[in-house]
């Protein structure tokens, strides 16, 4: 096998279910999953999730909220924590496996198996707060990956690269007193959470290193690319991160009607080229892609088997970055424009 791709898909992650209607329902990977691994069977490797131990979750929820949560594990009566966000009978088994999933394929990151890994998993993470689950999210899975590679790997320059449509109110929550975990988030200001505005920089030893960059509605392709090529180009640069994780919600392509913004299929293709490009100049190929959101499951579908197929492609051209004054604007007057040099 040439490939040093690996993914996590696991049916046990339709299990997480509620009756009523809700837009994070098994039926966003049903179908995926299955052609996920009728397609990578021979160039990735496959596995499947494993539970997260309580150490690994608690190192970033607070035992009240883990004792909490299995009051409701293995009850059949629902429990909501918002409007959006449920418990059922097996939900809290799904949340530990999806946390797990992540934990599995950063091991075969770190151990030299993989180069690159993608974490097809529901539910997703980046909402949920250290005392509590929002927004979908039970277990913040790239939270807990990520202080999990800091205690058992010993890693302090870790980058988080968030750029689903929402902001990850929980994962800037877990890591904003620090400096070994640098968040940048690229988001829809105005958009629920109502978090994650340019002036939220960190603070104490994190000073400087969560990097927000709120954007129009109407921001596609061309925005983001301008945008986040000039910032990861700086933050590779100056941070030298030890591996790259990824929140990859696909909820900000042009057909979901939960967001705005116009990003095409293509796009998810190219960011993760580039993504590739710096993980391989700075961090020995550490790249690892977790899924969060992506709600329009023929948007979600074809979005993340480009993303899968451009990490098993080697691309040669050099990626196009175009200017866009609306995007320079953000750059602009960004308060940590002269501390990352975004300019
Ligand atoms: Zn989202």
């Amino acid at each position: 096998m040439n490939s040093r791709v690996g993914l996590v898909v696991d049916d046990r992650y339709l299990h997480h279910a509620i009756s009523r209607p809700s837009q994070e329902n098994p039926e966003r990977l049903r179908r995926l999953a299955a052609i996920v691994r009728d397609r990578y069977r021979q160039k990735c490797r496959m596995y499947p999730a494993r539970t997260a131990e309580r150490v690994d979750i608690e190192a970033v929820h607070s035992r009240f909220y883990l004792d909490q949560l299995r009051q409701h594990a293995g009850n059949a009566d629902p429990f909501s924590y918002d409007r959006d966000t449920y418990l059922m009978e097996d939900s809290f088994f799904t949340a530990e496996l999806a946390a797990g999933g992540c934990l599995e394929l950063a091991d075969r990151i770190m151990d030299g198996t993989l180069d690159h890994g993608f974490a097809l998993i529901r539910p997703p993470g980046h909402h949920a707060e250290p005392g509590r689950g929002m927004g979908f999210c039970i277990f913040n899975n790239i939270s807990v990956t990520a202080q999990y590679l800091r205690r058992k790997y010993h890693l302090n320059r870790i980058l988080i690269l968030d750029f689903d449509a929402h902001h990850g109110n929980g994962t800037q929550e877990v890591f904003y007193d620090t400096d070994e975990v640098l968040v940048v988030s690229v988001h829809q200001r105005d958009l629920f959470p109502f978090t994650g505005k340019a002036d939220e920089t960190g603070s104490g030893q994190g000073d400087g290193y969560t990097i927000n960059m709120p954007v129009f509605a109407q921001f596609g392709d061309l925005e983001y690319t301008f945008l986040l090529g000039r910032v990861l180009q700086s933050v590779m640069e100056q941070y030298l991160p030890q591996i790259i994780l990824v929140s990859a919600g696909y909820d900000g392509h042009r057909d979901e009607t939960i967001s705005g913004t116009l990003l095409s299929t293509e796009w998810y293709s190219l960011i993760t080229a580039m993504l590739k490009q710096y993980a391989h100049e700075v961090c020995g190929d550490r790249l690892l892609m977790i899924l969060e959101g992506g709600y329009n499951p023929a948007s979600l579908e074809v979005s993340v088997l480009t993303t899968i197929d451009s990490l098993l492609t080697m691309r040669r051209d050099k990626i196009g970055i175009f200017y866009s004054e609306r995007a320079n604007q953000i750059l602009k007057n960004h308060p940590l424009r002269s501390c990352w040099t975004l300019q």
